[in-house]
């Protein structure tokens, strides 16, 4: 099973495929993860996607898309995978559907977590990331145990570079860009599932993962 995972940044995304991928042992594929990786062990890849990066663009198709490529050859990615950052344009869609066709299999569902912008921007002005294990915490509804130090692996908990208010303007402003042609592709591909989700809505992401799995199992 291929799901995929569209949404703002701040959306919940993150949080709601680390609830899937444990549920449904599938891998977690998380473009930006994977670019970070690359940042953090200056990587020929992480000095050509920096740039981009740090000003909340996209990284050229050419360089994500190879580097999805790569990933997917990864033998954790037998039994399918929740991908969380791709596609982010409608070439990434097109590739990744080309690359599931030659082994037989294709995007089940894209799952988009629909959350008001006002709320995103808040949230990531909130949002804290591991720097051993890229955890995320939400300062106000998601805090650490203790302050500044992250649960699972005790790591050092710090602001993105591209969390700040900022950056995360111009990301949303990225986003808004790229969303609608991904809705238009997973819709006329039959497996666009949306939810609207956030506070206002009164849907957090536990509740969105598990209304995503209910509907899988029927
Ligand atoms: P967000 O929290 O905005 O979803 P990510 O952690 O997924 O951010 O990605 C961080 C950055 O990595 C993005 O701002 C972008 O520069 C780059 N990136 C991640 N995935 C992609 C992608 N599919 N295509 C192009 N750039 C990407
Ligand atoms: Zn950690």
């Amino acid at each position: 099973m291929f799901i995929v995972l569209l949404g703002a940044p701040g959306s919940g995304k993150g949080t709601v495929g680390e609830i899937l991928t444990k549920n449904l042992k599938l891998a977690h594929i998380s473009t930006g993860d994977l670019f970070r990786e690359n940042l953090k062990n200056e990587t020929e890849l992480g000095k050509k996607a920096r740039e981009y990066m740090d000003k909340g663009e996209l990284v050229p198709d050419e360089i994500t898309i190879g580097m999805l490529k790569d990933r997917m050859k990864n033998s954790d990615v037998e039994n399918g995978a929740i991908l969380d950052g791709f596609p982010r344009t409608k070439l990434q869609a097109e590739s990744l559907d080309k690359m599931l066709a030659l082994d037989g299999n294709k995007v089940d569902m894209a799952l988009n977590i629909d959350v008001p912008f006002d709320e995103i921007v808040e949230r990531i002005a909130n949002r804290r990331s591991c720097r051993g294990c890229n955890s995320i915490y939400n300062i106000v509804f998601n805090p650490p145990k203790q302050e500044g130090i992250c649960d699972e692996c005790g790591g050092e908990l710090y602001q993105r570079e591209d969390q700040k208010p900022e950056v995360v303007e111009n990301r949303l402003e990225v986003y808004k860009k790229s969303a609608d042609e991904l809705i238009e592709y997973y819709t006329n591909a039959g497996t666009l599932y949306s939810i609207k989700a956030g506070d206002k809505a009164g849907k957090n992401s536990y509740q969105v993962a598990e209304e995503v799995e209910k509907y899988l199992r029927k």
